[in-house]
């Protein structure tokens, strides 16, 4: 039987539209604040996408650009500069970061009122004890995703192929909760995980973030189980006009005839992280506003 294809695009479409008429009512504009240092082309693409995502909805956008070679200190003096700002409720810092910088003393500066991005450690800690909190946008797309498609987690067997603190670990997080959407059996596996086919063979919903193409084969999935590619990697390909193209976590075509359903790359999860941010940006606005902030 052919598997469903868990698509992210019309429900990014359906969210952005809400957002839209949400924003109208909005006695100023929400303001999301990026930062991105160095150029890292894959990091140049995201931003550029979710600048057009805020134009396209009505949000602000600002862009602080700074250079490879930067001191973190200037990063931390801008976003000091920003969390005292009335016109920006969201601050998202592109990740990768250079080496000499250290993300988490970065995300710890970040206003957890601005912190759209879910990654500061009180928004980490609310989320894991099951308070409200912006949640990281890739999770959060990934757990609207499944109810978006119906697909039961109560009691259901969930493995998930990487631990990053942007994706495993809150994709973790989410799905252990007493909610109606979650209440899933989770199992988080990593690089030094032993049997790792054995185990992910267990598992209703497999989802894989792990960052190498074609990861997930057909052997390591049950006959009829949903599998989530949260991967997005650029593999080369001369026949496409910029050289590359991108690939999931999942291998697709080996995967996809023994799943129930499956997500492609790209259109699958993709386009929920930028639903996700915008989502947060508005979310983050009415409550700094209740705070008349
Ligand atoms: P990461 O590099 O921070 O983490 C990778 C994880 O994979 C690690 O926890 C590691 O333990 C695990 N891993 C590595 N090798 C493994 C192995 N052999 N067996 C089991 N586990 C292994 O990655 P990340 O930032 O979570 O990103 C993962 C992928 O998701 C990347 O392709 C990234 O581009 C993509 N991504 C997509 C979105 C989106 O919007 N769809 C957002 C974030 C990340």
């Amino acid at each position: 039987m052919m598997p469903v294809h868990i698509e992210g695009n019309a429900l990014k479409a359906r969210i952005l539209d809400q957002l839209t008429a949400d924003v109208a009512t909005c006695d100023s504009p929400p303001g999301l604040a990026v930062v991105l240092v160095g150029d890292n082309p894959a990091s140049q693409a995201y931003v550029g996408m979710k600048k057009k995502a805020c134009a396209a909805i009505g949000i602000r956008s600002f862009e602080f650009t700074f250079s490879a070679e930067s001191p973190q200190a200037d990063v931390i003096a801008l976003i000091d500069t920003l969390n005292d700002r009335s016109d920006v409720h969201g601050i998202l810092v592109q990740m990768p970061l250079p080496d000499h910088m250290d993300p988490l003393v970065i995300v710890d500066r970040i206003d957890p009122y601005k912190d759209v991005d879910g990654l500061h450690p009180v928004n980490m800690g609310n989320l894991l004890i099951g308070r409200d909190s912006l949640k990281p946008c890739t999770p959060y797309g990934v757990a609207e995703l499944l109810k978006e498609y119906a697909i039961d987690t109560v009691g259901k067997h969930v493995v998930i192929i990487g631990r990053s603190v942007i994706v495993g670990k809150p994709m973790a997080a989410i799905l252990v909760q007493n909610t109606p959407n979650a209440n899933a059996t989770v199992t988080l596996c990593h690089s030094r995980t032993h049997n790792l086919a054995a185990i992910t063979r267990s598992a209703d919903i497999v989802i894989a973030a792990i960052g190498r193409p074609g990861f997930v084969t057909a052997d390591m999935v049950a006959d009829g189980a949903v599998v989530i590619d949260v991967g997005i990697n650029r593999i080369v390909d001369k026949s496409s006009p910029k050289g590359y193209r991108l690939v999931g976590d999942v291998d697709f075509d080996g995967v996809a005839p023994k799943s129930s359903a499956i997500t492609p790359v790209p259109g699958g999860v993709g386009p929920m992280t930028i639903a996700m941010l915008m989502t947060n940006t508005v979310t983050a606005y009415r409550r700094l506003r209740a705070q008349s902030r």
